[in-house]
C-alpha cells in the first residue's frame, strides 16, 4: 500500500504568475483535452453547459506531487489556423512551447504512431523544449505494450497513461516534476513550523494501520458559516477565481465537484457555490448556510470545517459540527485568517477547549491552520484531509478489540440496570466510514449512556480514531 502517512513536504507557495508551464501538444484527437482535464482536475463539464462559454479554458492550474505548474491545452486553439493538419498543430503549440519549461508531447497509443504524429515530431524536437513523450489511451492489459511503438519517435521513453480511465496518472505527474527545473525559494515568509501541527491522526504503527487506500478520488466538502472564508480557501485550492466569476445559475441545488490533485492523490472537493450565492442572497443567511452543508456534506466523506480564527467558536460552528458527526463524516478542523491571529497558542487552545467542551466527538480534531488569503500554511491541509479518510475507513481486527474491551470491563465494571448485572460478551467493528462497533451481551441494550460515551472515548484513544464519529450499537442477547 502507498504510504499515507509520509511526512508533509514544503511545497511552493501558491501561484504567483511564474509558475512553470507545461504545454500538452499532439494531433487532434489524441486526448490532450482529456488529460488536460485530468491532470487540471477540472470537469469540461463546468464550463461546457454555459453558452459562450464552451472550451474557452486552455490555461490552467495544476498541484502535481506538490508543485504548482500552469498547464495549457492547445486542443481546439487549431481552429483559427492554416487549412493543413501540420499547420494547424504547429500553430497552436507555437505559442504554447514559446515560454513552456515542458512540452508534452501526447500521442494514441490504440491508433499507433502516424505519420503526422512523426512530421509533428521532428518539428518538435527542433523547438528546443525539453519534451515529455506520453503515450495516451493505453488502458487494459494490452496498453502498455502499445505505448512501446511510440519509442520510434526519438523523444525518448514514452509514459503510458490512460487519460479516460485515469490510468498512470500518478507515474506521469512524477515524471512530470521530475522534468521541471528545481522551483524557486518560497518568497513568502511562512508561519513557523509549530503552528501547523497536525493533531491527533497519528495511526499505530505496524501491521495494526489499516489497509486501505482510496480508489476513486476522496471526496471533500468545505463548510463553515459565512466569511470564514470558504470561497477564498476553494479560489486557493484551486487557484484561480471560478467560483467568483462562474457563470450565475441561480439554483439553489447546483453542487458539482471539481477535482484536485496532490501528490498523485485525487480528491474531489464538492462545489457549493451555487448554495453559497443563494445563502448570500437570502434574508435568512444563518439558515441557508446550514442547509448548503448539509447538502455538501450528504455527498462528501471529509468535512473541512472552516472557521475565522479570529472570532473563535460560535453557536453555528457548533451546529455544523453536529451536522457532521449526525452525516458520520471526518472531520478536519480548518482554523483559516491564521494571518490575523496573534495569540496563536491561545487561540488555538481556546477554540479546541471549546469544541471539545460541547461536543465530545469532537476530541482530538485534526486541526490546519492557514491563511486562505495568502496561502500560508495551506499545504497542509490536503495531506491532513487524506489521514482523516484514514482513519475514518480504519478497520480495528476483532481479537484485539476485544482483548481491550475484556480489560475494560474489568476495570470498569458495568453498572447495575434495575438491580441486575449486564453481561457484555464480545465486541466487533462492523463496518467503518465511520467506524461502527457493535456490543453483544444479554440485556446490552439497557447500557446508560455515560458508559457508552465511556467506553467510545477509550475506542478512541486506544485504537486512535481522532475526528471521526464512532458509532456504538448495542445487541442484546437472548
Ligand atoms: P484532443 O483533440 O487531443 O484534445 O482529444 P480529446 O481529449 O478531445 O479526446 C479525443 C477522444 O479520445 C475523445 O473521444 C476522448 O473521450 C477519447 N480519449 C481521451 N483519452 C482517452 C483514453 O485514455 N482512452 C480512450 N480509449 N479514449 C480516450
Ligand atoms: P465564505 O462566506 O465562507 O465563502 O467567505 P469568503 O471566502 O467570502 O471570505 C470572507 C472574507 O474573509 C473575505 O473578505 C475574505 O477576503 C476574507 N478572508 C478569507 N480568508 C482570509 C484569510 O485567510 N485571512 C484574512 N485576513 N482574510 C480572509
Amino acid at each position: 500500500m502507498a504510504d499515507r502517512r509520509r511526512p508533509m513536504r514544503p511545497v511552493a507557495p501558491l501561484p504567483s504568475g511564474d509558475l512553470p508551464v507545461v504545454a500538452i501538444v499532439g494531433r487532434p484527437n489524441v486526448g490532450k483535452s482529456t488529460l488536460f482535464n485530468r491532470l487540471v482536475g477540472r470537469r469540461q463539464a463546468l464550463v461546457a453547459d454555459t453558452p459562450g462559454v464552451t472550451r474557452d479554458r486552455k490555461e490552467g492550474l495544476a498541484i502535481l506531487r506538490g508543485r504548482h505548474v500552469r498547464l495549457i491545452d492547445t486542443a481546439g486553439l487549431e481552429e483559427a489556423a492554416p487549412d493543413t493538419l501540420f499547420g494547424r498543430m504547429r500553430s497552436s503549440s507555437e505559442g504554447a512551447m514559446v515560454n513552456a519549461a515542458l512540452v508534452l508531447f501526447c500521442v494514441d497509443a490504440r491508433a499507433g504512431i502516424t505519420p503526422a504524429d512523426e512530421h509533428f515530431a521532428q518539428w518538435v524536437r527542433r523547438q528546443g523544449r525539453p519534451v515529455l513523450l506520453v503515450a495516451n489511451k493505453a488502458e487494459g492489459r494490452s496498453g502498455a505494450a502499445s505505448a512501446m511503438e511510440a519509442y520510434a519517435l526519438g523523444l525518448g521513453e514514452p509514459v503510458a497513461v490512460s487519460a479516460e480511465h485515469g490510468e498512470g496518472l500518478a507515474d506521469l505527474m512524477s515524471e512530470i516534476v521530475e522534468h521541471l527545473p528545481p522551483e524557486p525559494e518560497p518568497e513568502e515568509p511562512e508561519f513557523p513550523e509549530e503552528d501547523f501541527a497536525v493533531d491527533g491522526v497519528d495511526l499505530p504503527e505496524g501491521e495494526d494501520v489499516p489497509e486501505v487506500g482510496p480508489k476513486g478520488p476522496m471526496r471533500l466538502a468545505i463548510v463553515g458559516r459565512p466569511n470564514a472564508g470558504k470561497s477564498t480557501l476553494m479560489n486557493a485550492l484551486l487557484g484561480e477565481e471560478r467560483m467568483i466569476t462562474g457563470p450565475e445559475p441561480g439554483l439553489t441545488r447546483d453542487s458539482v465537484a471539481v477535482t484536485l490533485y496532490d501528490d498523485g492523490d485525487e480528491f474531489e472537493v464538492v462545489d457549493t457555490a451555487g448554495l453559497r450565492r443563494k445563502a448570500r442572497i437570502d434574508e435568512a443567511l444563518e439558515k441557508m448556510s446550514v442547509s448548503a452543508s448539509i447538502e455538501a456534506l450528504k455527498m462528501a466523506e471529509v468535512a473541512v470545517l472552516v472557521l475565522d480564527a479570529t472570532l473563535g467558536v460560535h453557536e453555528q460552528d457548533l451546529q455544523i459540527a453536529r451536522l457532521i458527526e449526525r452525516e458520520g463524516r471526518a472531520c478536519v478542523l480548518a482554523l483559516n485568517k491564521w494571518d490575523m491571529v496573534e495569540d496563536r497558542v491561545g487561540t488555538r487552545k481556546a477554540i479546541l477547549d471549546r469544541l471539545s467542551i460541547s461536543l465530545a466527538q469532537m476530541r482530538g480534531v485534526p486541526v490546519v491552520t492557514f491563511s486562505a488569503l495568502t496561502g500560508a500554511g495551506l499545504r497542509r491541509l490536503l495531506p491532513a484531509v487524506r489521514d482523516a479518510w484514514t482513519v475514518w475507513n480504519a478497520r480495528v481486527p476483532t481479537g484485539e478489540l476485544n482483548r481491550w474491551f475484556e480489560a475494560v470491563l474489568e476495570r470498569h465494571t458495568p453498572p447495575l440496570v434495575e438491580g441486575r448485572r449486564l453481561k457484555l460478551r464480545y465486541m466487533t467493528q462492523v463496518k467503518s466510514r465511520p467506524p461502527t462497533f457493535v456490543i453483544f451481551g444479554t440485556r446490552a441494550e439497557l447500557l446508560p449512556e455515560d458508559y457508552k460515551r465511556y467506553l467510545v472515548n477509550g475506542l478512541r484513544e486506544t485504537f486512535d480514531l481522532p475526528g471521526v464519529p464512532i458509532r456504538l450499537q448495542l445487541r442484546g442477547t437472548k
